[in-house]
Order: structure tokens, then C-alpha cells, then sequence
């Protein structure tokens, strides 16, 4: 019998914000299965575990989910990272880094980055099923702003990547399920980390960002994607290695009396450590508050140009764009060849 017409024997359904591999996890759980035979055995024509897929399914096994869990297209669609098309960018980038997304740094079925993220607190409220969240894979989220705490980037006992779809691996005679709250390098139980709380400051920054993305628009945004594409120029800004950006940095942090990011090669805010994008988004935040009035001052104290501004921000939104290029220092403003007769 071919495995498209056999609709799931158990289901569950998509929790509050669930992620989509999460999901598929408590699917094949409630089904006495193991993830990987589960997904081969439902979606023999997709590859499921290496690659990305909360970022890449295909349209075609999200429909085929649809139909084997009685789950609308809609909701399992919104399982995915795409879904966030429309709020926190323009478009997703299938073909390579997508701004906001932490790359999982798949190797076959392991992973080698910092990827996915978790919150201690959330997983001990959700009792029976703990479950991952699909903003946990979002670099500007650092802090749970439901439990007010420190998301954790790795485990906290072994310092590995999260990766819960190998936690059944190795327990071949165990048909009890497994739930995804365990670290599959150490197996430890991820629900005992130390709880650590976050600064008012913070939680009060985590919690604005949050209902941005929930709501599509800001207090000066129809769109909120315009306000986060910028926001994620000034973090790239504010973790880059150019030396053009080093007193517009220095600024920064010591008027907010944070410590400068160590930098690495790999200067990209997506796949810095947990403890740099804490800072870097504080002050990127922070950079954008009383707009236009903090970011000309900042500007002018440290004689930032308008091109470094700009440089690399191959799709900014024409509201920042064209107050930079009108209100910022201009090293080498563009000379007509008429005036230069
Ligand atoms: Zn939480
Ligand atoms: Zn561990």
C-alpha cells in the first residue's frame, strides 16, 4: 500500500508557535516511531533530517502533512520559517543564509552550529509535551520575554548544539517516546539548565521585537520588515570587523557601558554567540530609538559616512536610505561631470 494514502494513526496537532520539526517529532512520537523511520515511511520522496527543513520544506510534503494530519494547509505553513515572509523580511533566502535565521550548519544528519535555541522555563510549563518554538531559531531572539530569561544557544551540560531528532538514537529497544527536552550528545535533561534572568531592559527590548513580528507593522512602520532590515544593517554595523565602523562601535557601547563584541572572522550577526547578540541587539536597538535624533548625533560625534552606512545593504527600505544620503556626513559627495567643466 502506498504510504500517500495513509493518513497518521495518532495525531497531534501544531502547538502555540510550534516549529515544524518539533512537530513532526511529537507526530512520530504519539505513533510509536522513531523520527526518522517515521518521515521515511510518510515522506518517502523528501528529505527530511539533512537539511534544514523548518526552513526548506517543499510545498508539496507540507500538503502531504496536511492531508495525513487533517491540519489545515494554513496551519502547518505556518510551522515553517517562511512563515515569516511579510514581517520579519521581504522574502525568505532558500539558496543561502536568510537574514534573522541561525544557519543549523547541517553535516549530514548532524549539526554543527548554534542553530536552535530553548528556554528552560517554557519547557517545564508545557508539562507532558515540551516543544520547540519557531522563534528560537531567530538570532534576535536571546531572552523568553513569557518566563523573563536567557535563552540557552547549546546545552548548558555538554555545551553541544541542540539537535532533539537524534535523542532517540542509540535506544533501539526503547519504544517508550523520547521527549525532544534532552540533549542528544549528552542526555542530559535540558529543563534542569539554571534558569537565568534577564535585565528589565532587556525583556522589555524582547518583548517590543516579539509583538512587531506578531503584529506586521510598528508605531512608524505599516510594514515591520522595513524596520528589521534596518535593524539588522546597524547589528551587522555593530559586529563588523571594518575599521571605518570602529568609532561609531566604540560609541555605542560605552555610552550603553557594554562590552564591545570580540569579533571572530565570521563577523555575521546570525551566527555570533549567544552573549555578543545580547549586546549587539541592545545597541542596535537602542541606535534606532529617538529616531532620527540618537542615530545624527551618533553619526556626527564619530564622522560616520553615509556609504559605510550603507554599504552591503543591497535592499534598504527607502525611508532609512534616503534620510542617510540627505542627512549624513557625505566624505565623497557624487559630482556631477557637469560641474566639473
Ligand atoms: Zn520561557
Ligand atoms: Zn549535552
Amino acid at each position: 500500500m502506498s504510504s500517500q494514502l495513509n493518513i497518521f494513526p495518532a495525531i497531534v496537532k501544531p502547538l502555540r508557535d510550534e516549529l515544524l520539526s518539533s512537530w513532526l517529532y511529537r507526530l512520530s512520537n504519539v505513533n510509536v516511531s522513531k523520527v526518522h523511520t517515521f518521515c521515511r515511511f510518510h515522506f518517502p520522496e523528501h528529505q527530511v533530517w539533512n537539511r534544514d527543513i523548518d526552513k526548506l520544506a517543499p510545498i508539496k510534503m507540507l500538503q502531504l502533512l496536511s492531508e495525513k494530519s487533517g491540519v489545515s494547509l494554513d496551519e502547518v505553513k505556518a510551522t515553517t520559517l517562511k512563515s515569516y515572509e511579510g514581517y520579519l523580511f521581504e522574502r525568505l533566502n532558500s539558496f543561502g543564509n536568510s537574514k534573522w535565521i541561525m544557519p543549523l550548519g547541517i553535516f549530514h544528519r548532524t549539526r554543527k552550529n548554534f542553530g536552535l535555541q530553548f528556554c528552560p522555563c517554557c519547557f517545564i510549563k508545557d508539562g507532558a509535551n515540551p516543544y520547540f518554538r519557531k522563534s528560537w531559531r531567530l538570532s534576535l531572539s536571546v531572552a523568553c520575554s513569557r518566563c523573563k530569561l536567557i535563552l540557552y544557544d547549546r546545552c548548558p551540560f555538554c555545551e553541544n548544539p541542540i539537535a532533539f531528532h537524534r535523542v532517540e538514537l542509540g535506544t533501539k529497544n526503547n519504544l517508550i517516546s523520547q521527549m525532544p527536552c534532552y540533549c542528544s550528545s549528552c542526555r542530559n535533561d535540558l529543563r534542569n539548565a539554571t534558569q537565568i534572568k534577564c535585565s528589565d531592559n532587556l525583556g522589555n527590548i524582547q518583548k517590543n521585537l516579539d509583538q512587531m513580528i506578531k503584529h506586521g507593522y510598528t508605531k512608524s512602520h505599516q510594514y515591520s520588515h522595513l524596520y528589521f532590515d534596518v535593524l539588522y544593517q546597524i547589528a551587522s554595523i555593530l559586529s563588523s570587523q571594518s575599521p571605518q565602523m570602529e568609532k561609531f562601535q566604540e560609541f555605542v557601547y560605552s555610552s550603553l557601558g557594554l562590552n564591545r563584541p570580540i569579533i571572530g572572522v565570521r563577523g555575521e550577526f546570525d551566527h555570533l554567540k549567544l552573549e555578543d547578540r545580547i549586546n549587539v541587539l541592545i545597541a542596535a536597538f537602542w541606535t534606532l530609538n529617538n529616531w532620527p535624533r540618537r542615530f545624527i548625533g551618533i553619526c556626527n560625534k564619530t564622522n560616520t559616512k553615509s556609504s559605510a552606512i550603507l554599504r552591503d545593504f543591497y535592499d534598504c527600505p527607502y525611508w532609512f536610505e534616503e534620510f542617510v544620503k540627505k542627512s549624513i556626513y557625505h566624505a565623497n559627495p557624487v559630482v556631477s561631470k557637469r560641474h566639473l567643466q
